[in-house]
């Protein structure tokens, strides 16, 4: 498990509970309640909250479109300031946004606890899953995503993976600040 993995691990578990301000019952909480909620959000949270937990997705083309600008900012002025090199006349950087959106929506569950969490070890020992930092939460495949962005399996382990790995904040942050949000107003009401 490479460092990277584990901190985005990491990452997917910092997204807050949706209802936790509202004590257990999750389960009381409507996709109504959850697209009134999302009102007064800036669009990026806005969108992907809505297509997450309301299961609304009429703003997918739209939330796209504004990550892949998000994309654009990044590939000009990366963390370590050296301008990406980007391939003419393919659609890496907006095919990285769209598969980021879509896997911070779907949060795919961890392959080794199958979302439990926990590992189970002989002689009924216990301890938190470190694929997933213990959330649970798995992450899409290097095949998978070096397919959906369309480059070659080395590419995406030398250049494209760790890439993706600084865009893939992009959507988890918009989740973090939305459900902070939803959560509040949803105290509000109740
Ligand atoms: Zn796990």
């Amino acid at each position: 498990m490479t460092n990277a993995r584990y901190a985005l691990a990491k990452l997917a578990g910092r997204v807050p509970e949706l209802g936790a301000t509202r004590g257990t019952d999750r389960a009381s909480i409507t996709p109504e309640d959850v697209a009134a909620a999302c009102a007064g959000l800036a669009r990026g949270p806005y969108l992907i909250a809505l297509a997450k937990y309301a299961h609304d997705w009429s703003g997918i083309a739209e939330l796209e479109r504004i990550i892949w600008l998000e994309v654009v900012d990044i590939a000009i002025r990366p963390p370590d300031g050296r301008p990406w090199r980007i391939p003419v006349g393919q659609e890496i950087l907006r095919n990285l946004g769209r598969a980021a959106a879509l896997e911070a929506i779907e949060e795919p569950l961890c392959d080794e606890c199958s979302g439990r969490r926990v590992i189970f070890l002989p002689g009924g020992l216990v301890e938190d899953c470190e694929a997933c930092a213990g959330t649970g939460r798995g992450r899409y495949g290097a095949v998978t995503l070096a397919a959906s962005v369309g480059v070659s399996l080395p590419d995406w382990a030398h250049v494209w993976g760790p890439r993706y790995a600084i865009i893939s904040k992009i959507p988890y942050n918009w989740l973090y600040t939305a459900v902070l949000h939803i959560n509040q107003r949803l105290n509000d009401d109740g």
